[in-house]
């Protein structure tokens, strides 16, 4: 390595691991992805100390000196604002409030960049599109449904207080069997996320499995619990079950009639769709279905310009970035940031 070369590291904090990559100053990764325990139950200091080893393994990794990191950046599932969390997390209770960004920078001695995981990851599938260089909307339904918003030359928009691309939480009208808009895990009614989460899938199943056209249906007649039903719906989904595949319709369907509504908004010109949906074998059945919900509710000139229609006004994409896309997009708001102060 050159003698003053500078590298930057993206920390992705989760529930369970510490996702973590290096790039160096032209934004290459370096080394191998470290994954290590994020521990964040027993309290902030307790992480940092996983931190310190990611970083030390990193810089192994790379064959470098710890001392030529320059900068981290650091994601945390949970909305934040100038390097302090608020509110709910699922964390230990000690983040909540604290000054994370400042505490771990005078550990660290280099500065520190913090935002929460769903911009994380919308700032990393910008990173690894070396060729686009307009903005980005990113939405991931997985556990919850995330987002973030990446602007031409690849800051996030994170809004006033960083609260901004809740996308999870705008409304849809549409109601369950039951006559009734779902409840959200937020605590409100009609979210999308209520539609198109895990939570969703369970809940829309045991709708369905009450059904007398299911009642042959394998997960009708098995005695698991809905969880591990709601768990085992990609496989049906993937060999094509009519059950499992009804249910992802629907869901495809208002993911992509709430994505009408925030290309609307932001006319971002991509989107990106990631989350574990991207990783399965009848996920360009599922991005049918997301534009049949989108072409329900978008005006024709958000798919297709009226001056050309071989011009795609939005464009759909899957995540490329797969596991690592919140780290890297990390360790790339680090290198912009440091780089151009
Ligand atoms: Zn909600």
């Amino acid at each position: 390595m050159a003698e003053g070369t500078s590298f930057f590291a993206g920390l992705d904090i989760g529930g369970t691991t510490v996702k973590s990559v290096l790039v160096d100053e032209r934004a290459e990764q370096v080394g191998p992805l470290v994954e290590v325990r994020s521990r964040v139950k027993e309290g902030y200091l307790t992480t940092f100390g996983q931190l310190d080893e990611a970083l030390d393994k990193l810089a192994e990794g790379a064959g470098i000196p710890r001392s030529a990191i320059a900068g981290i950046g650091l994601d945390v599932p949970a909305p934040s604002s100038e390097g302090v969390i608020w509110g709910k997390a699922n964390l230990g209770d000690d983040w909540v409030g604290t000054d994370i960004r400042g505490k771990l920078a005078e550990r660290c001695g280099v500065p520190v960049f913090m935002t929460n995981d769903g911009n994380a990851a919308a700032v990393g599938e910008y990173a690894v599109r070396r060729k686009h260089l307009g903005s980005l909307l990113f939405v991931a339904p997985g556990t919850g449904l995330g987002g973030g918003l990446v602007l031409p030359g690849g800051r996030t928009y994170e809004g006033a207080n960083g609260l901004a691309l809740e996308v999870g939480h705008i409304s849809v009208p549409f109601l369950e069997d039951d006559g009734q808009l779902p409840r959200c895990s937020c605590g409100l009614k009609g979210c999308v996320e209520a539609w198109v989460s895990l939570v969703a899938l369970r809940r829309r199943l045991a709708f369905e499995l009450q059904k007398p056209q299911w009642a042959t249906h394998p997960l009708a007649v098995s005695d698991a619990p809905v969880e591990e039903k709601a768990f085992r719906l990609r496989d049906f989904a993937a060999e094509g079950d009519a059950l499992a595949v009804s249910i992802f319709k629907r869901q495809g369907f208002i993911l992509g009639y709430a994505l009408a509504d925030l290309v609307r908004v932001f006319d971002p010109g991509l989107v990106v769709i990631g989350g574990g949906l991207a990783e399965t074998t009848f996920r360009d059945d599922y991005m049918s279905w997301v534009l049949e919900g989108f072409d329900d509710r978008a005006w024709p000139v958000y798919r297709r310009s009226p001056l050309d229609s071989k011009v795609e006004t939005t464009q759909f994409e899957w995540a490329i970035g797969g596991d690592a896309s919140a780290a890297i997009g990390m360790a790339y708001t680090a290198r912009e940031m440091v780089m151009a102060s």
